[in-house]
């Protein structure tokens, strides 16, 4: 049996950077607090639990803190209240996410309404969204889309969040340019993701089975998942060698692993070891 890994399994850079900064900030020694969790991975949160790294819920005004800004952003606002209650802020949002904060400040400026596509809960939506004056058009998916209101619209810039769909992204651009005058549309889904997309459109054809490894919480898994289960319906999405069934690899002669953005290499291989020795010893 063939285990085919994906080049673009786990870390992306981004997290890979948030969570060096995150290791580095703990040296300082100093309380450091982050405004939920550093990516969507319950090994990575714990690692960064034992470091003494504390998930709040809100910030508060005792003393001298160091507050961990997360890869996916946060809202301007968040930065505003941790300068007034005394915060020193550390900033680990992804140069990439950064970047998307540019495009949507600068069309904001220049007089475009915003438009997003993304999930309307993730993070990294809202710190977009809380980057601009006036409030964004979120559109989730193709059935969300406000037509009434987009006619109303003179002129729009779309960005994108950087983990979403490229097809059902420009299928959502495409409606949106029949009703809107002027629409300028900025491709901001990241590299990274852009590789992993790449290559869950070919593995699950070339293989007997697919194996998508990440958290249930994580929102790029969940969108590899998608593109793999609608071209190969042996697609299985595990958060660790614990959810693997020996039954699904009777009678193949190939398997394909890829791995969310942010789920670490260890749990990556842990399932690649099952499925070469334990998993051969079960069946
Ligand atoms: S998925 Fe892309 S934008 Fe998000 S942290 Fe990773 S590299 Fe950055």
């Amino acid at each position: 049996m063939k285990i085919n890994l994906a080049k673009s399994a786990g870390f992306c850079f981004g997290v890979k950077r948030a969570i060096n900064i995150a290791f580095d900030t703990a040296e300082t020694k100093s309380p450091i607090e982050m405004l939920g969790d550093i990516v969507h991975n319950e090994e990575v949160v714990k690692e960064i639990e034992k470091i003494g790294i504390k998930k709040v819920g809100k910030l508060t005004p005792d003393g001298n803190k160091i507050l961990l800004i997360r890869a996916h952003g946060a809202p301007l606002k968040t930065f505003q209240i941790a300068t007034r209650l005394n915060y020193q802020i550390v900033d680990a949002t992804c140069p990439m996410v950064k970047e998307i904060h540019k495009i949507a400040q600068d069309s904001e400026k220049k007089g475009y309404r915003i438009i997003i596509i993304g999930d309307k809960k993730h993070n990294e939506v809202q710190g977009i969204a809380g980057q601009l004056k006036e409030k964004a058009i979120i559109i989730e998916n193709i059935r969300n889309i406000p037509i009434k209101k987009s006619k109303n619209i003179l002129r729009a810039a779309v960005v994108v969040q950087s983990t979403q769909n490229l097809e059902k992204t420009l299928a959502i651009v495409a409606i949106l340019k029949k009703h809107i005058k002027e629409l300028k549309f900025f491709n901001t889904i990241c590299r990274p993701t852009r590789m992993k997309q790449q290559e869950i459109r070919i593995m699950p054809k070339k293989n007997d089975v697919m194996i998508i490894i990440g958290s249930k919480t994580s929102a790029n898994t969940k969108r590899l998942y998608e593109i793999a289960k609608s071209l190969n319906r042996r697609s299985f999405w595990i958060q660790s060698k614990k959810d693997l069934k020996p039954d699904w690899f009777k009678n193949i002669k190939s398997i394909g692993i890829t791995a969310g953005a942010s789920t670490p290499d260890s749990t990556t291989n842990e399932v690649i070891q099952y499925i070469r020795k334990d998993s051969q010893q079960a069946l």
